[in-house]
């Protein structure tokens, strides 16, 4: 399998279930770590997801917008500055 398809599958299997899925999506990891070592992207995955994140309590979703994308302030509604507009948690919910 390709290892970006492999990679995609890691990050299916994270986001499902992260307590559940993070030890299996690791090992992915760390197998297409093991065959690639000039693959930068993979150990940058790693280090994304190895450890609960503490920016988000671990939810995937932006903490500051809660994972809206959006943020009211004084009745405008504006675009979360801290996760682009995503929703996503900047520091672990681009796998
Ligand atoms: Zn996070
Ligand atoms: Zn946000």
């Amino acid at each position: 399998m390709h290892w970006k398809a492999r990679m995609l599958k890691a990050a299916l299997v994270f986001r499902r279930d992260r307590d559940a899925g993070r030890p299996e999506a690791l090992a992915i990891l760390r197998e297409l770590a093991a065959a690639d070592p000039t693959n930068k992207q993979v150990p940058f995955a790693i280090r994304k997801i190895e450890r609960p994140c503490p920016r988000c309590g671990d939810t995937g979703f932006c903490s500051r917008c809660l994972g809206r994308g959006i943020r009211r302030t004084l009745g405008l509604e504006r675009k979360c500055e801290a996760c682009y507009g995503r929703g996503i948690c900047p520091a672990c919910g681009v796998l």
